[in-house]
């Protein structure tokens, strides 16, 4: 056995990687899919294509290396969160398309919970804020506007999944019924501390238990993939979800690891080991992936991370590519006062103000587009920055060191920054697959495939570190003007 293969089930597109025993990409394969909008604010996704696409690639990646289903040790597999399925037990026809975790059909369903008081409840057994990212409120939905959907969920005709569920199931042709952890934890009907699903919380979205996945941990024996599917049967050894797979691809398996993800977004998750920090700051608790008892994890998000670059390609129009950016900001040796704050559609923790709107400030006859271009890139540290301060206050854990990951990471620049306004050392690993790596890790370690952490770590040596170099004044300098921006951007009180 010589390969483990991920399979990464994303939002915009599908990727099988091969990894070999020294963890690096043999092959791989991609293939985007169609995003729906049947509705303004609604998306959906097919379930043929989420298990079509996923299937392909990993054919298409086992053909490129010339690999054979047999050669494959272990499947992992990790997903988009929350996006909720429902599908009939005998025939697996899905009951309608999938719910995707950013479509807000129920945000209207989410604001009652928070007018009836049940905010705390529910963040008291789920780590979760009610929003209709969740699959709680989609699931809801399903049964009651699919004709038929609830009589046929109360005779038990029916099952529900996250993706790494529905995949699991339709792999192995009926057989696995499963999901992990760091999905269940997704769902809003999951208790993170009892860790099992929530009765009340059944009771209260109307959903029979019976319609339910077993939950395990991301790194088990889920199963096998039916032979007819790979040509081979394929042991299943991991499903996790992805920011929790690329906090585990990151090594992040220490209370106080924490890796932060530069995509159109960003996430940053904190390991806090056995503790389920309640957070302060609008932060959500949520469940770590391992293989035993999961570990709590503490996670944030940025709304505008490179979306702000792409703001700057596509909106303004004052760089040509992404990469433009770090050329143009290394150009000048400092934002000159200019601060950016990319609150286009608002601003999340640890400021939670929907109506605040992107600014700029500190704009002098001196200011050319190189000065705005830098202070962009330094809006997405400053963003982070936010916080991370507030993931310390909250775990009472002074962070060491980031590890980072996705598109923007790529800008050495933004990464050199974000060492010297946080004041510790950056790290970015070789491998940017963080995610599908993660995956690859569980299930690779699950299987004795890889021995250890240890093992792992001595794989991953040879990692970017930026560390800071900047003064304790200039830093401070620096904050307060970011401050002072923020104050700015946000909505009158
Ligand atoms: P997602 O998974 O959210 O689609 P990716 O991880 O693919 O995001 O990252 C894409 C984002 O990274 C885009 O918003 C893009 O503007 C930004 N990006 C890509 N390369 C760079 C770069 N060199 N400098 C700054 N931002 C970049």
């Amino acid at each position: 056995m010589k390969y483990i293969l991920s399979l990464d089930q994303g939002t915009t597109s599908s990727r099988a990687i091969l990894f070999d025993k020294y963890g690096s990409v043999v092959s791989s394969a991609q293939r985007e899919f169609a995003q729906i909008y049947p509705a303004a604010g609604w998306v959906e996704h097919s379930p043929q294509d989420i298990y079509g696409t996923s299937v392909s690639v990993a054919a298409e990646a086992l053909a490129r290396a010339g690999v054979s289903a047999e050669d494959i040790a272990a499947l992992g597999i990790t997903n988009q969160r929350e996006t909720a399925l429902v599908w009939d037990k005998f025939t697996g026809e899905p009951v309608c398309n999938a719910i995707v975790w950013q479509c807000r059909r129920t945000a209207f369903d989410c604001e009652k919970l928070k007018k009836d008081g049940l905010t705390d409840f529910i963040y008291e057994k789920t780590g979760l804020i009610p929003d209709a990212y969740f699959s709680a409120t989609k699931i809801k939905w399903i049964l009651e506007n699919v004709p038929g959907a609830k009589a046929r969920a109360a005779r038990g005709e029916l099952l529900i999944g996250t993706v790494d569920t529905f995949l699991m199931w339709r792999l192995s042709k009926g057989k696995i019924f499963a999901t992990d952890y760091t999905n269940a934890a997704r769902t809003m009907l999951f208790n993170i501390r009892t860790l099992s699903w929530d009765e009340e919380l059944l009771r209260l979205f109307d959903i029979p238990a019976c319609m339910l996945p077993k939950v395990m941990p991301s790194g088990s024996a889920f199963g096998f993939t039916d032979k007819s599917v790979f040509g081979f049967s394929v042991p299943v050894c991991s499903a996790v979800g992805d920011q929790q797979a690329a906090l585990f691809g990151q090594l992040c398996v220490d209370e106080g690891d924490v890796k932060n993800t530069y995509g159109t977004g960003c996430f940053l998750l904190m390991n806090t080991g056995s503790r389920a920090v309640k957070s302060k700051n609008g932060l959500i608790t949520t469940l770590g992936a391992s293989l035993s008892k999961p570990q709590y994890v503490l996670e944030g998000s940025v709304f505008a991370g490179g979306a702000a670059v792409q703001w700057l390609r596509d909106g303004l129009g004052i760089i040509k590519t992404a990469e433009e950016s770090e050329t143009l900001a290394r150009k000048v040796n400092s934002n000159g006062g200019v601060y950016f704050v990319p609150a286009f559609t608002g601003l999340g923790a640890p400021y939670w103000d929907s109506e605040a709107r992107g600014t700029i400030t500190g704009i002098t006859r001196g200011t050319t587009r190189n000065h705005i271009v830098r202070a962009v890139l330094e809006g997405i540290a400053f963003q982070v920055s936010d916080l991370v301060s507030a993931m310390q206050r909250d775990a009472g854990t002074e962070i060491c060191r980031l590890a980072v990951d996705g598109g923007a990471s790529k800008n050495g620049f933004l990464l050199q920054f974000q060492a010297d306004i946080l004041g510790c050392p950056v790290r970015r690993p070789k491998i940017f697959e963080t995610t599908a790596l993660g995956a690859a890790y569980i299930a690779g370690l699950y299987t004795g495939f890889w021995k250890d952490v240890e093992e792992l770590k001595n794989l991953a040596s040879s990692d970017t570190v930026f560390n800071p170099e900047m003064g304790e004044a200039e830093r401070a300098k620096l904050l307060s003007g970011w401050r002072e921006a923020v104050r700015r951007a946000l909505s009158p009180q």
